[in-house]
């Protein structure tokens, strides 16, 4: 019987996913369901819950092992369920002994995130179906928006030296991947706890230099202050890095952004965007934002709406604001619910609205996709590819918009016989 990893949340839980299933197979654990869960909002944890009630009933004589950020921040609702078996820290869940059958450990594991000082080194060996690979480059966060569990999740922040970075990536090179997105809870204070303090434009710079095999690098999400000169520079010389920033902007509205204690103002995020498309004209921006952060006004929320037109941004995240128990925005007066979800509703329109406008763009252009399935794929500046001719997953294919089909560019191969490796 084998062992499962079920993840939720974000790229960093996808990645310790990784870890967690090489040490279970390591560790000879068999019929276990193992639950990555995530916390960032109330539905997440619900939703962890749910799946883990769903898992015993179907499956009444497997192990249940419940980790991730919500079992971190909550152990006690897990251990309160009789489904589970074990609930482990975010640090316990990178260690192998804690998934050996036999251990004789506690039933519930969990030590104080806030006193761990370094990041656990760990090379995954690949990345169960999947086109692209997430490396995890850093862990943890200093900041503390008010909104946000993510810090008592993860712990402050941490680095992973270049060294393992440049070996991960090795690796999974060898493996066949053909691009590595690097991933954190907060990547741009990247190196700050380290000798030297390295930056993100520093390591970006670093690893392309060192593995020109690599044939495409992709950054998670940005803080918008918080991106280097380095990265700027590596963005305009370097065809590798990928045309595409996330960018953790939360709102649009100054006095919002100051209640949410984050480093940026509007101006700010419009300044980067404008400066990152000056340097490649072709860069696509997602970003995160939250519907209804406590005393939004409707003016304040215009001023969220406008910004997606004012960013250009085509990807957009939206968090319908849930309050997280131990944050100051918790005990902010709260905006009610129906209008939390008319505004996420308003926020998502226009965002797939301006998604449409980028996708016009890019009709007649020569694109590079990255293929995840014979016919599916994403292009260098992450929009949603059809081919029009099936190639093989996992390789890169070089071709022309002919169209937009289902809010996806629709790409003839350059060359459809030959398929690239
Ligand atoms: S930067 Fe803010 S939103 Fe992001 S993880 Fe840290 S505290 Fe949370």
């Amino acid at each position: 019987m084998t062992t499962d990893v079920v993840t939720f949340g974000c790229r960093l839980n996808a990645y310790e996913s990784e870890v967690i299933r090489e040490n279970a197979q390591k560790a000879g654990l068999e019929n276990a369901i193992i639950f990555n869960t995530c916390a960032v909002t109330a539905e997440a944890e619900r939703q962890a819950r749910q799946a883990i009630r769903k898992c015993r009933r179907e499956n009444p004589h497997a192990k249940i092992i419940v980790t991730g950020c919500a079992a971190q921040i909550n152990p006690d609702s897990f251990a309160q369920m009789p489904e589970v078996d074990r609930v482990l820290g975010n640090t316990e869940k990178m260690e192998q002994k804690y998934f050996e059958p036999s251990s004789e450990h506690a039933r519930v594991i969990i030590n104080d995130i806030m006193s761990v000082q370094e990041t656990a080194e760990h090379l995954i060996a690949g990345f169960d179906g999947r086109a692209r690979a997430f490396i995890q480059v850093q862990n943890g966060c200093d900041h503390r928006c008010t909104f946000c569990i993510i810090p008592y999740g993860r712990g402050n922040s941490r680095s992973v030296p270049l060294g393992v970075i440049v070996d991960q990536s090795r690796i999974l090179l060898e493996k066949g991947f053909k691009e590595i997105v690097l991933t954190g809870v907060d990547i741009t204070a990247y190196g700050a706890d380290l000798p030297g303090k390295p930056t993100l434009g520093q390591i970006v710079k670093r690893l392309l230099a060192q593995l020109p095999e690599l044939p495409r690098l992709r950054i998670s999400s940005v803080d918008p202050v918080e991106v280097d000169q380095d990265l700027l520079l590596t963005f305009e010389r370097e065809t590798r890095l990928m045309p595409h920033f996330h960018l953790s902007l939360q709102a649009g509205d100054d006095m919002i952004l100051k209640r949410m204690k984050r480093r940026h103002l509007r101006d700010d995020a419009i300044r980067i965007c404008e400066h990152l498309r000056r340097l490649r004209p072709d860069v696509t921006f997602g970003a995160d934002i939250i519907a209804g952060f406590p005393t939004e006004t409707d003016e304040m929320f215009e001023n969220t709406l406008r910004i997606i037109e004012e960013c250009d941004l085509s990807f957009l995240h939206v968090f319908p604001y849930s309050p997280r128990e131990g944050t100051p925005a918790a005990r902010m007066p709260q905006v009610k619910g129906p209008v939390i979800k008319e505004r996420a509703a308003r926020l998502r329109e226009a965002g797939l609205q301006n998604l449409d406008k980028t996708l016009a763009r890019f009709i007649g252009r020569e694109v590079s996709v990255l293929l995840e399935t014979e016919t599916q794929g994403h292009s260098e500046h992450f929009l949603k590819v059809l081919m029009t001719h099936p190639a093989t997953p996992g390789t890169l294919v070089t071709g022309q918009v002919v169209s937009i089909k289902d809010r996806c560019l629709e790409v003839s191969p350059s060359n459809p016989s030959i398929q690239s490796s």
